[in-house]
């Protein structure tokens, strides 16, 4: 009888373990992004806890780890077969900012960017100031045409736009306003690479230099000298503890007005 009993509360603990443990795990798995659960693999207790302390800390600073958000504007390109193949090879994702007239030149990286588990976003139609704040609609117009292209090429929408140059100081407050009103998930960055006018090591070099706090929104793009390194930029981050992780849908945005970039404000 004794036995019995002891039998019966260990079922009874082990039940209860497995009841937790897999609520932990539906909970991870409802509130937090799904690209990121889409791509992993098995999901640890450490993540469980760790996308805990995401929610209860939902600012800037992390206490239960590093995360690098790599950020990839102006594609898709003819570089973007290789890049996001080395982020593969890395078992990483990033989050691309496409420009619609890219995107219908290049839909096949489009989808194979998506199928691949990372985030896509958009970047505008005309890339150029003058036409993106000419009323206060036309950026958030621009966007919606970028979902147009994106939605007849993957069947998917996304909310997740980068303004080229930045959100500040060209957006008006009624420019940014009608964006986020229309739903779009405006993300500015941390770490601006600068690889459009640097040589391959001196993006590395930037990115040693400058990569540093408990998260980074790396700025890149889609350049012969960006891929040369990409491989590298990836396994520096990583020795440095970084988590490298795509943007997800139902993420907080972080941009320069709302007060979610911790070194640009
Ligand atoms: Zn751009």
């Amino acid at each position: 009888m004794k036995l019995k009993n002891k039998l019966i509360a260990i079922s009874i603990i082990a039940m209860s373990l497995f009841a937790v443990t897999g609520c932990s795990n539906n909970k991870s798995a409802n509130e937090n992004d799904y690209e990121r659960n889409a791509t992993l693999t098995s999901t640890t207790l450490s993540d469980v806890i760790y996308d805990s302390s995401k929610e209860i800390n939902k600012g800037p600073t992390k206490t239960y780890g590093k995360v690098a958000y790599i950020t990839i504007d102006d594609g898709p390109s003819e570089y973007n077969d290789e890049m996001v193949k080395i982020l593969k090879d890395n078992n990483v994702n990033a989050t691309f900012f496409m420009v619609d007239g890219n995107m219908k030149a290049f839909p096949e990286q489009v989808k194979n960017t998506l199928k691949q588990g990372n985030a896509i976003g958009f970047h505008s139609v005309t890339h150029d100031i003058h036409k993106l704040y000419k009323t206060d609609m036309s950026a958030k117009e621009e966007f919606d045409v970028c979902q147009e292209t994106f939605k007849s090429i993957t069947g998917e929408t996304s909310d997740l736009i980068r303004l080229p140059f930045g959100s500040k100081p060209y957006t008006s407050q009624a420019s940014y306003d009608n964006i986020v009103n229309a739903g779009y998930k405006l993300w500015d960055w941390t770490l601006d690479s600068e690889d459009w006018k640097s040589t391959s090591s001196q993006l590395l070099s930037t990115i040693k230099k400058y990569a540093k706090g408990d998260e980074i929104v790396l700025l890149i793009h889609e350049r012969k000298q960006t891929v040369a390194v990409l491989d590298d930029i990836i396994k520096y981050l990583k020795s440095e503890g970084y988590e490298i992780l795509p943007i997800g849908q139902s993420q907080q945005e972080e941009n320069y007005w709302n007060g979610k970039l911790g070194s640009q404000n």
